[in-house]
């Protein structure tokens, strides 16, 4: 046991330092690369990424977790071991069923497709990416069926993402979704002049912003002797591993929620990487849980926290002080609004807490429908514009903000998008659970103190790595598999009081 362990691990150590000297380079080409290192750059993380993939997909692997798997029989579940054991053997499975033929493909589609996404998109010219998206769809089907599948091909991508979670019961939580937001967006939309979101456009000194930020982030518990902030186009987080995980955000002076909420979100996602197990590094297990879980973490510190009352009790005055000119006369509670104002818009990055579901289940029916062959490709705006209008009660000027907005199609990546709306259930199941626990949490968070939710969720969350299923781990931390209901009373709450609705719609 002990050889065969020590064997197997040495080799998983070998293959995340190759992912995560990947990371590094990624990293690096989103924040510093001048734009000539691109076809360079491409080639580096080619290389340590099939370097990564064969050194994991051995056969040796295979005849380790063979072994194994009779020696950890006895062990706990939960214990470090079987659970090494078991997520590398769902891993390896996975990896060893798609031939290095099909994953080539798939790099290959992606890289010709992304050019003419960007043209479909800047010409606003769906014709442009149909035929590529139709090779998407077509090796998306290919990936389903090479993993195999019981009831639908989608269950097989989204097992990859979202383990153990079936498409049926995905459908069954959007419906219960729609039935309930479809009427709140309509109610919210009839009372739009509630809220006056105009401060946020005042005008707010972008390096004033990201000081403010990164002070905030680091109250809430974000660790800087293990991270840092820099600026990205696109915001993300990254890790490299216990003592380095980092954080971009983005900065506009016209627009005050970009940088403040990317920085916290980002900042909800590089905590979860931070209270990880170190016991866990360098195996498969020191990571999420799943794109969904992680995704959790963000949204919860990003809208349950950061979007609060309490919050903003405690940091109006100092962000005030801050920025006296933008904010003169201009109270908390008008502040408060005014960061969580909820209208219908076409661009999903952009929407608010109530809204931004609806556009994540839009394109959940879209991928099964094509994957399932119900929907051609070539009708796809079409079938895209007239749910907007029913979803949200606007129109779809063109599909430049419509169909190809996104650029998750222009790669073979089905199954992506669901963790989106998971986050968001996720996060508020937990702040459920949490909020339970410790019944002070709001007194807590008026005075600028984070330390127990944080504790709540590095002992319920963070500690475990992957060692859990999403709702393995839910089960664990709140006594629930995974349900929409803890969300859907949040948002119907919060948002029936900020527009004066009458009592939440049953
Ligand atoms: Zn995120």
């Amino acid at each position: 046991m002990i050889d065969n362990l020590k064997r197997l691990k040495a080799i998983l150590a070998e293959e995340t330092d190759l992912s995560r000297a990947a990371a590094v380079l990624d990293w690096d080409q989103e924040t510093n690369m001048p734009p000539g290192g691109v076809a360079g750059r491409a080639q580096q993380l080619s290389t340590l990424m099939t370097l990564a993939h064969v050194r994991f997909t051995s056969d040796e692997v295979g005849r380790l977790l063979d072994a194994l798997e009779s020696e950890v029989a006895n062990q706990q579940f939960d214990s470090d071991e079987a659970s090494l054991v078991r997520v590398t053997r769902r891993d390896y499975e996975q990896e060893r069923k798609l031939s290095p033929e099909l994953v080539s493909e798939v790099a290959m589609a992606g890289a010709t497709a992304r050019p003419h996404w960007e043209k479909a998109r800047r010409d606003a010219d769906f014709k442009v990416f149909e035929p590529y998206l139709e090779k998407n769809v077509e090796l998306n089907r290919r990936i389903a069926d090479a993993l195999g599948y019981a009831e639908r091909p989608y269950d097989a991508l989204l097992d990859r993402s979202e383990p153990g979670l079936k498409t049926s019961e995905l459908e069954a939580i959007f419906g219960e979704i729609k039935s309930a937001i479809v009427p709140l967006v309509a109610d919210i939309a009839r009372n739009a002049d509630a809220v006056d979101d105009r401060v946020l456009y005042r005008g707010f000194e972008p390096e004033l912003q990201m000081q403010y930020a990164l002070d905030v982030v680091g109250r809430l518990g974000y660790d800087l002797n293990r991270g840092r902030q820099d600026i990205s186009t696109h915001p993300f987080s990254t890790s490299f591993g216990p003592g380095d995980t980092r954080i971009t955000t983005r900065v506009s002076h016209g627009f005050f929620n970009e940088c403040l909420f990317g920085s916290i979100h980002e900042c909800g996602h590089a905590m979860y990487n931070q209270g990880i197990g170190e016991n866990l590094d360098r195996t498969p297990l020191w990571d999420g849980a799943s794109p969904g879980v992680h995704e959790s973490q963000s949204r919860l510190w990003e809208n349950l926290v950061g979007r609060s009352r309490p919050f903003w009790r405690h940091f109006y005055p100092s962000l005030q002080a801050v920025f006296p000119e933008p904010l003169r006369g201009v109270d908390e509670e008008t502040f408060y609004r005014a960061v969580n104002r909820s209208y219908p818009s076409l661009i999903r990055v952009e929407a608010d807490e109530v809204t931004y579901n609806m556009h994540v289940l839009l394109r959940f029916e879209l991928e099964t429908e094509m994957l399932d062959g119900t929907l051609k490709v070539r009708d796809l705006p079409e079938a895209w514009n007239s749910r907007v209008k029913s979803y949200l009660g606007i129109t779809v000027p063109n599909d430049r903000e419509g169909a190809l907005q996104d650029i998750h199609w222009s790669s073979v990546s089905f199954g992506i998008f669901p963790g989106y709306t998971l986050g968001n259930l996720i996060g508020a199941q937990l702040m459920e659970k949490a909020r339970a626990d410790i019944p002070d949490l709001d007194a807590q968070i008026e005075k600028g103190e984070f330390a127990a939710l944080l504790a709540w969720l590095r002992r319920n969350v963070h500690r475990h790595g992957r060692k859990f299923t999403p709702n393995e781990l839910l089960e664990r931390a709140t006594g629930k598999p995974l349900t929409a209901a803890p969300w859907i009373t949040y948002v119907q709450q919060k948002f029936g009081a900020l527009y004066g609705l009458r009592a939440a719609r049953k």
